[in-house]
């Protein structure tokens, strides 16, 4: 193994080493009607958020509409309990820093499983560019109204972190469950100083993210006040980008019960110990 090779490398046969047969049957199956069923369809609106549930075993689209490119920031937590929800830094680890197809969003400690695998990226394409830019980044935060104020004078309430706060209070969660993003067709990377950079969205009208649940899951999704990042929000030629904000659409699936006959939700990592505290005998 040379110094630059994955440090995480998936056993054949652990959780890491993903059944990609059964991820393609499911792929395949959401392009026939036939094979799947709609069962929830909607619009997120510029500059606003929404929240809804997959059930495990479903399907999850997150669409480009025909009126443009934008970057949308998705979080995710299990259904029942909030606790467990995306681990971006670990995620980051065991799958990169960007994700594409059979990849999987992996939940916080003490539960450490699975809470999506990726089933299609119509996007795959873009694959690495010139500066290192990859598309579907976990590296970035979500823009917040809190570091808005250190680059700004006036209060803005429809950044991400607002807009997902706003989501996710009918399902009970507050500002504090939101966290960190998978920031969906963003185009991000690392320069060569080390900066975190962004670039605009290469994704077009038809363009789909879609997973697939393995668990009850509670998502939420972000138009992003900055649209498709075509206009820079900071630095000498900012201004307000409201002209590159579109609508993002998502649709939920059930897919065929033949597909998943077998599959189960993956267990929470096997660990048992007590971190060496140990109990009285
Ligand atoms: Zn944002």
């Amino acid at each position: 193994m040379s110094m630059t090779s994955a440090y995480y490398q998936a056993p054949p046969g652990s959780v890491l080493d993903v059944d990609r047969d059964f991820y393609d049957r499911l792929a395949e199956a959401a392009e026939t009607t036939d094979r799947r069923e709609m069962v929830e369809r909607f619009v997120i609106p510029i500059r606003s958020g929404k929240a809804w549930e997959v059930p495990a075993g479903h399907l999850c689209r997150i669409l480009i509409t025909p009126e443009g490119p934008q970057c949308g920031d998705f979080n995710v937590w299990n259904r029942h309990n909030p606790r467990e929800r995306m681990w971006t830094s670990r995620t980051r680890q065991l799958q990169g820093t960007h994700v594409t197809r059979y990849d999987r969003l992996w939940s916080t400690l003490p539960y450490l499983r699975p809470l999506l695998t990726i089933t299609k990226d119509t996007l795959e394409w873009y694959g690495v560019d010139e500066d290192g830019g990859r598309i579907h980044d976990l590296l970035g935060a979500r823009c917040d109204p809190y570091v808005n104020r250190l680059f700004s004078e006036r209060d803005f309430d429809f950044h991400c972190h607002s807009n997902l706060t706003r989501a996710v209070l009918p399902w009970g969660l507050t500002e504090l469950d939101v966290h960190d993003v998978l920031n969906i067709f963003t185009v991000t990377g690392i320069n060569a100083d080390g900066n975190y950079f962004m670039k605009p969205s290469p994704a077009t009208p038809g363009d789909f993210f879609e997973f697939f649940a393995e668990q009850d899951l509670l998502c939420a999704l972000s138009t992003c006040p900055a649209g498709d990042l075509s206009v820079p929000m900071w630095g000498p030629d900012a201004r307000d980008p409201i002209e590159v904000c579109r609508p993002l659409a998502v649709e939920v699936y059930r897919p065929a019960e033949e597909l998943t006959r077998g599959w189960t939700p993956p267990a929470t990592a096997p660990y048992r110990g007590v971190h060496g505290l140990g109990f009285p005998s």
